[in-house]
């Protein structure tokens, strides 16, 4: 087939080197030609039968109503990797009163949650997701049981993330000096042990080794 294109538009001698028959600007409009006479004769009625075979299920309307949403699911390509964002913007957290002393710490773990989902996507590379590193995507895995983004537009809006606090860990058992995050991945919960996650610092090193590990020792 090469040689056949080969001979179609150069001449000459391999061992003193070909010539093309055709200068690019007739090359372009060959091209052109065959592009064109492609679209009409074979493209526009696939094209035209689709559109039937959608109005049959009225998703014609559907999609001029919902265009971007539509373009996802048809369109390949549909980037369904997690970041910060998606995680973030689908929080759920069960707060305490605001002006109360719970309330401000429970929204400096909430500060603390976003600089590590920050920190992860900033330090790592852009296929990380299937490495041994910890991940947005394996924070989303672990929280939830899933590592990608929602298809569905329906499932996403009821996506929910649910953050609770514990803040009486040492109440109920006294003299401990370490509790982890607690995850209810059927639930989407995620309950904080408060009083371990002073700074960012605990807080980090916890979340990492309940992520890391939390398979095996702190799953509800
Ligand atoms: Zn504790």
């Amino acid at each position: 087939m090469v040689a056949g294109i080969e001979k179609r538009l150069f001449e000459g001698d391999a061992k003193k080197g070909k010539t093309p028959k055709y200068s690019l600007n007739d090359l372009d409009n060959e091209l052109f030609k065959a592009l064109a006479l492609h679209i009409t004769t074979k493209r526009i009625p696939m094209l035209q039968q689709l559109r039937v075979g959608l109005e049959r299920y009225d998703l014609i309307k559907v999609m001029q109503k919902k265009p971007q949403e539509c373009h996802d699911l048809f369109v390949i390509g549909y980037d369904d990797k997690v970041d910060s964002h998606y995680i973030l913007s689908h929080l759920a957290p069960e707060m305490s009163p605001i002006g109360s002393i719970k309330q401000v710490k429970e929204s400096k773990i909430m500060e603390f949650f976003q600089d590590f989902l920050l920190e992860l996507e900033d330090t790592q590379p852009e296929d990380a997701a299937a490495g041994e590193n910890l991940s947005v995507p394996k924070i989303m895995q672990w929280m939830t049981g899933q590592a990608h983004t929602h298809l569905l537009v329906s499932e996403r809006e009821k996506f929910n993330i649910v953050f609770k606090f514990d803040h009486c860990c040492l109440q109920h058992m006294p003299n401990h000096t370490v509790c982890y995050p607690i995850v209810s991945a059927c639930t989407n919960t995620i309950t904080f042990p408060v009083v371990h996650m002073v700074d960012y610092e605990s807080f980090k090193t916890l979340m990492q080794t309940a992520v890391t590990y939390g398979a095996s020792f702190d799953r509800v």
